[in-house]
C-alpha cells in the first residue's frame, strides 16, 4: 500500500490536471454566455443540465460515485452559470420577465391572474395564499429570475378558502410549473398532494409544491430557510439551549429544525398551553410566566406576529428577559428592526430578523422546482437588494 505522502503527491498532480480543464471548461462558459447575449437566451437551461448529469453517471466505470458526480456537476454548473451571470451586461442579465401568451385561466374568477398577455409564454411560478397584498416574494423570485436570465413569471394567487380545491387544481391543469403556499392553506393542501418530503411530513406543513413524473409532491422550505439563516448570522444550534416564542405554523418548522440539528433543550412558549399541547406533541412548553423564571438560554426566536407592520410598538417579551440569551432571531421582516430585535441590540446580543430566512425558503423552492443549485452569493446578493 502506497504511503500518505504518495497518495498526497498523485492527489496534487490529479488536481493539476483538474485546475487545467476547469480553467478550460469556463472560458468555454464565457464563449456560450456571448452566445447567449447575442441570440438573447436565458442562462438556466433546467433540462440541458439534468442532461449533462445522466450523460456523465452513464459513463462512470464505478457507480458507487453517481451520487457523487451528480453533487459535482451540479456545483461545476452552479459555478458557471454565475460566471455566466456575471459577465452578462444588466440589460441581457434580465432575460425575458414573464409573460404568459395563450394562457386561458380556466380558474374560478377569484383568482388573480395579473399577467401580462403580450409577450412569449414563459414558465409559471406562484404563491397561493387567502391574503397575499404585503407578499414580497414576486420581487424575490423576479430578481433571481432577471440573475440567471430565466424566462419565468411569479405571480400571486389568492384564493378564498371554499375554493382551495378547485382552484388548485385549476392552477395544475393550467400548467403552473410550481407553487409555493402560505396562511391559511400550508396544512389544508396536504389532502391534495399526492406525497410530502420527510420534512414536510415531521413539520406537518407544506409551503413548496412541485410536480414530478406527474405527481404532485409538497416539501417545506421555511425550515431549510430558516437553517440557511442561523448558518449565514454563525448562530450555533447543537446543545444550546433554545426557546421559541409561539406556537403557530412557523414554529413547527423552527423546532423541527432545532430537533434535526440536536439543539440540547427545546422550550415552546404559548398563551395557551393546552392547545399548543396538543399540536406540538412531545416539545416542552411553558408560559409567558415561567419564561421569566429562566436564568439563561442560547437562542430566543420570535415565532408570534408581535412587533410586524402596522403594529409595530410591541414586544413579545421585554428586554430583561431578552438579555439573558446570546442571540435573538424574529421572523418578521417588516420592520427590518422589530422592537424585539432594538431590545437585543441594546443588551448587546446578536440580533437577526426573518429577511435572509424569507429570500433562503424562496430560492430552495427555486431549486426543487428547476432541480438545480442556486450558488450561495445569489442568495446574498438578492438578499442585499432587498434590505
Ligand atoms: P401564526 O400561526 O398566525 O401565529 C403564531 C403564533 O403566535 C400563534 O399561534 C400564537 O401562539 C402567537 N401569537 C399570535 N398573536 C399573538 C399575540 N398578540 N401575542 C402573543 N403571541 C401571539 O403565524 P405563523 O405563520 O406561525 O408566523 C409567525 C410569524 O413568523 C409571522 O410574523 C410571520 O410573518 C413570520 N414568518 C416569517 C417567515 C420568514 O420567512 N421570515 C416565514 C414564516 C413566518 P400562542 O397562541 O401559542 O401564544
Amino acid at each position: 500500500m502506497k504511503d500518505l505522502e504518495e497518495l498526497r503527491e498523485e492527489i496534487d498532480t490529479i488536481d493539476k490536471q483538474l485546475v487545467a480543464l476547469f480553467e478550460k471548461r469556463m472560458e468555454a462558459v464565457l464563449d456560450v454566455a456571448k452566445y447567449k447575449i447575442k441570440n438573447s437566451i436565458p442562462i438556466l437551461n433546467a433540462e440541458r443540465e439534468k442532461q449533462v448529469i445522466e450523460k456523465n453517471i452513464r459513463i462512470l466505470k464505478n457507480k458507487e460515485f453517481s451520487n457523487a458526480v451528480e453533487d459535482f456537476f451540479k456545483s461545476v454548473m452552479s459555478i458557471s452559470r454565475n460566471l455566466e451571470a456575471h459577465n452578462m451586461p444588466d440589460d441581457k442579465n434580465i432575460g425575458k420577465q414573464s409573460n404568459i401568451e395563450n394562457f386561458e385561466p380556466k380558474i374560478e374568477d377569484n383568482v388573480k391572474i395579473e399577467a401580462d398577455k403580450t409577450q412569449t409564454k414563459s414558465t409559471l411560478f406562484g404563491l397561493i395564499g387567502e391574503k397575499l397584498g404585503h407578499s414580497i416574494s414576486p420581487a424575490i423570485h423576479s430578481k433571481l429570475y432577471k440573475i440567471l436570465g430565466m424566462n419565468a413569471v411569479y405571480e400571486l394567487f389568492e384564493i378564498e378558502k371554499k375554493k382551495l380545491e378547485v382552484n388548485f387544481k385549476a392552477l395544475i391543469a393550467n400548467g403552473v410549473k410550481g407553487l409555493n403556499v402560505t396562511i391559511p392553506y400550508k396544512v389544508d393542501i396536504i389532502k391534495y398532494l399526492d406525497e410530502i418530503s420527510v420534512e414536510a411530513d415531521k413539520i406537518g406543513a407544506v409551503n413548496t409544491i412541485c410536480f414530478k413524473n406527474g405527481k404532485v409532491i409538497g416539501h417545506n422550505t421555511d425550515y431549510h430557510g430558516f437553517g440557511k439563516m442561523l448558518e449565514k448570522n454563525n448562530i450555533p444550534v447543537k446543545n444550546k439551549k433554545i426557546v421559541v416564542l409561539g406556537a403557530g405554523g412557523a414554529a413547527k418548522a423552527v423546532i423541527q429544525y432545532f430537533i434535526d440539528n440536536n439543539a440540547k433543550d427545546i422550550l415552546l412558549v404559548s398563551r395557551d398551553k393546552k392547545k399548543a399541547a396538543e399540536n406540538f406533541k412531545g416539545t416542552k412548553i411553558i408560559d409567558y410566566d415561567e419564561l421569566k423564571a429562566l436564568e439563561q438560554g442560547d437562542v430566543i426566536v420570535n415565532c408570534t406576529p408581535c412587533g410586524m407592520y402596522p403594529k409595530t410598538e410591541i414586544s413579545p417579551v421585554d428586554e430583561n428577559c431578552i438579555g439573558k440569551f446570546s442571540s435573538a432571531v424574529d421572523l418578521i421582516y417588516n420592520p427590518k428592526e422589530t422592537l424585539f430585535l432594538k431590545y437585543a441590540k441594546e443588551k448587546g446580543i446578536k440580533a437577526v430578523n426573518g429577511l435572509y430566512m424569507l429570500v433562503g425558503q424562496a430560492i430552495a423552492a427555486e431549486e426543487l422546482w428547476n432541480d438545480s443549485t442556486i450558488d450561495e452569493n445569489i442568495v446574498d446578493k438578492i438578499y442585499q437588494e432587498l434590505l
